[in-house]
């Protein structure tokens, strides 16, 4: 049996991906399992070199892996391109970091002891990814985990498994071993049951839904397995009155088109200021106008299609909704002339807090623009949600973006910028966008145990 993949842009399939039964699955998990203990032996040297020779071989081939990703997955080829560099940044800087997972001596409380805090790898791990980053997904969490010494076992999402599994491929190439690095798909239910029900597997680490990290986290508890879990957010985007005008008008052109809308870290909800509101508008309009829907396999940067009916049909309705309570359209609030699922890119505004769009992950190419008068409301409604991701503000005030960073309830804060992620600093959420860091020297601490030792009678 295998699982079809199908091209979001037309529909075509364009690879099989493996539907594994149940044993099949066990028998991944038990190679993963067993492996770690030597793996965790090798030196971390070693593990960092072998990491940096899949990192070359991969970017040896990196068009291969960007037009794979292109057809199971609709984003185009420049911003698959970037994805996949995003994603090596991960390899390469775990790769060196492997050298880097230090201990700490402790003063001692006692004349005749010494105290010593270890490292060590927190065991067998597995992660499952989402479809909207097939590639950066699978290499944060793959390379962060081995060169902390531990093993993992990876279950992709089925919407976009052949990326996934030519990374596996690759990583073999490289010299990672069987077991080292495990990847299973097929349904997502049994797999999940059965990598949290597993007791040897001692940390999960998630990026999905608020609702199926929730399922994950409470099977999870069962076994007091660690977790990392980045899940859904609503991030607010604020443009204030004194911003920089062009450059807050790009930001959020490029944070909210980026994989049409379909990122967790995606501007959601759109404050700009009373004083600037209806001149943003306009020039967002005209920028967005301007760029082109279409299928990704080309050099330009254009809008792909989103990746299933369901979340067509999500975004649909969301813009429908907001029509009818009253929002009026700047720009396309309506499927694209193309057909299939292309959503045409679309300006709301006239919007308030209550509409469902407002506390809805939207997950689709829509400015939801709101209108505010002052800091201390914007901050209000900011923080008025379940999530707390990411916060993107333009201001050219120092004083109000302190108060920004300290006073927003959000994992990340971004000032004067649309652009978060890279490989050396420290991704994730608070609130039910969830807990852990991912990247940096943060991401790592998260698969290794702190282990005090105490050596008395010295
Ligand atoms: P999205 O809405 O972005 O697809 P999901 O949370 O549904 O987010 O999917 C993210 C990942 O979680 C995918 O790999 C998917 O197959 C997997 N998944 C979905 N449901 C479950 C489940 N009940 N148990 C384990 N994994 C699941």
């Amino acid at each position: 049996m295998a699982i079809k993949v199908i091209n979001p842009a037309d529909a075509s399939v364009v690879g099989e991906a493996p539907d594994m039964s149940a044993a099949e699955v066990r028998a991944a998990i038990d190679r993963t399992c067993a492996a770690f203990s030597a793996w965790s032996r090798v030196l971390a040297k070693e593990r960092g070199d072998m990491l940096r020779r899949w990192f070359e071989l991969v970017r040896a081939d990196r068009r291969l892996f960007a037009e794979t990703m292109v057809r199971e997955n609709g984003k185009c080829l420049s911003e698959a391109l970037g994805e996949i560099d995003y994603g090596l940044g991960f390899i390469e800087w775990y790769a060196e970091e492997a050298r880097r997972v230090y201990g700490d001596t402790i003063p001692s409380h006692a004349a005749d002891a010494a105290v010593m805090v270890l490292k060590q790898p927190v065991g067998p791990t597995a992660a499952i990814t989402p479809w909207n980053f097939p590639f950066m997904m699978v290499t944060r969490k793959i390379a962060t985990a081995l060169a902390a010494g531990c093993t993992m076992i990876i279950k992709p999402s089925e919407e976009t498994p052949l990326t996934a599994w030519l990374l596996l491929d690759y990583a073999r190439r490289a010299g990672i071993p069987e077991g080292v690095f495990e990847m299973v798909t097929g349904n997502p239910k049994e797999i999940g049951a059965l990598l949290t029900g597993d007791d040897r597997i001692r940390k999960i680490s998630f990026t999905g839904s608020t609702a199926v990290g929730k399922l994950l986290a409470a099977a999870c508890g069962q076994g007091l397995k660690k977790m990392t879990l980045e899940l859904g957010g609503n991030a607010p985007f604020i443009v204030f009155d004194d911003a920089h005008f062009d450059d807050a008008v790009a930001g959020l052109v490029a944070a909210k088109l980026r994989n049409s809308g379909q990122v967790c870290i995606s501007p959601n909800r759109i404050f700009v200021q009373e004083g600037v509101h209806d001149r943003f508008v306009a020039a967002l309009a005209a920028k967005v106008a301007a760029i082109r829907v279409d299928q990704g396999l080309q050099d330009e940067f254009v809008v792909g299609p989103l990746i299933n009916c369901t979340g067509f049909d999500k975004v649909a309705e969301l813009v429908d909704d907001a029509r009818r309570q009253g929002a009026q359209v700047a720009l396309g609030a309506r499927p694209h002339a193309r057909g299939g699922l292309f959503y045409e890119p679309t300006i709301l505004t006239g919007l308030h807090d209550g509409m469902r769009l407002a506390q809805t992950e939207i997950f689709g190419p829509v400015f939801a623009i709101y209108r505010f008068k002052d800091e201390a409301e914007v901050i209000r409604r900011a923080n008025d949600t379940e999530y707390g991701l990411v916060a993107y503000a333009y201001t050219r005030d120092l004083g109000r973006a302190w108060r920004l960073s300290q006073e927003v309830e959000a994992g990340m804060v971004i000032l004067n910028s649309g652009s978060v992620g890279t490989a050396s600093v420290p991704f994730g959420g608070v609130k039910h966008s969830g807990y852990g860091r991912e990247g940096s020297y943060y991401g790592i601490e998260e698969y290794v145990e702190a282990k005090y030792v105490l050596m008395a009678g010295l």
